[in-house]
């Protein structure tokens, strides 16, 4: 046995490989299961018991030299991956990564939330799918309102209670339930409507709204915030215009027109020769709203408003087709200002 084990032990030292494929087969012939190693452990039982423990130390010693041996030849052949490495050339040009641009809709909603933080509105939005309170009822809508008529909304058949917001209002509602006013706040986020998909219409799209609400808040303060966003966004030469108007959940309600931006007010297609057009809803929180959230309409008066997007970047750079936004077509894309 004592021989066999040196005899091994010589064999192993002195073996030598071309390869790494070499290294494994040899590794195999000596301490696989039926290696050559292996099978002297099957042998050490017939060991006499008294040689036992001497024996067991040598064929342990055999095992572990082995064992370097292989790791040693092993680390001489390197490790797969510097195999790997070693094909890499290093001297090759980069792939050329262009810089992506910024989306029109993100653009203009972040100049939309930067000219309302200057006077001091920040920014919350809430859950795209909604339930009937939040989307309809708190917002002065009763069951049988003829106004819930005026949004095709996307319901869930299995609970009609259940739907995808058609306006950021919803928000504003959780809003005033948590927060005790004065509340000062935009909500920009999308909202979907089953509408027929056109150049003027989708079941996609994003609005931002407003909300201010404090003691002695007048349409004279609504009146002022506009012109100041009008201004900004499209020029200090804009002036306002406000029409009457009619929603469930302002009361007074008007719709807001800026001067053609395009034709300076002298008339032009785009406005569609009346020098004014048109870019948002807004009124006077209605006293009902503001109770349906716990606010007291005795103390605390508000305005709100809301605009689309969508309709403002329309107006900013003339695109004259509202499927373009969401079309992800790269020749549209490319054309806004750069990311970086
Ligand atoms: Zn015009």
């Amino acid at each position: 046995m004592r021989e066999r084990i040196d005899h091994l032990i010589a064999e192993i030292d002195s073996i030598k490989a071309a390869s790494l494929d070499e290294v494994e087969q040899l590794r195999l012939k000596y301490l696989s299961k039926k290696g050559l190693v292996s099978v002297l452990f099957d042998d050490f039982k017939s060991v006499p018991s008294e040689k036992k423990r001497e024996v067991g130390q040598l064929l342990n010693d055999l095992k572990n030299k082995a064992q370097e041996r292989f790791d040693q030849l092993k680390s001489e052949f390197g490790t797969r991956e510097d195999a790997v490495v070693s094909h890499l050339d290093l001297t090759r040009p980069v792939d050329h990564m262009e810089p992506g641009t910024r989306h029109p809709l993100s653009i203009v909603r972040k100049q939309i939330i930067d000219i309302f933080g200057r006077i001091g509105f920040s920014v919350a939005d809430g859950p795209e799918i909604e339930d009937d309170w939040h989307n309809f009822s708190a917002l002065n809508f009763t069951a049988d309102h003829p106004a819930r008529d005026m949004q095709d909304t996307f319901f869930i058949s299995e609970n009609p209670e259940i739907m995808l917001r058609t306006h950021t209002s919803s928000a504003q509602i959780r809003t005033m339930e948590t927060r005790k006013p004065p509340i000062r706040m935009i909500f920009p986020g999308r909202v979907l409507r089953n509408e027929a998909i056109s150049a003027r219409a989708h079941c996609i799209f994003h609005q931002v709204e407003g909300l201010y609400i404090d003691k002695h808040v007048s349409f004279a303060d609504l009146k002022q915030t506009l012109m100041y966003f009008a201004k900004e966004m499209f020029g200090e030469h804009t002036k306002i215009r406000l029409r009457p108007s009619y929603f469930p959940f302002t009361e007074p309600s008007g719709e807001m027109d800026v001067s053609c931006n395009i034709c300076g007010g002298v008339g032009c297609n785009i406005c569609k020769h009346s020098g004014w057009v048109e870019i948002l809803g807004c009124g006077m929180v209605d006293p009902n709203v503001l109770e349906n959230c716990g606010i007291d309409s005795q103390i605390y008066t508000g305005f709100a408003f809301g605009m689309g997007i969508e309709r403002i970047t329309m107006l900013k750079y003339q695109i004259k087709d509202l499927r373009l936004f969401f079309e992800n077509d790269v020749r549209f894309l490319r054309q806004f200002t750069g990311a970086f």
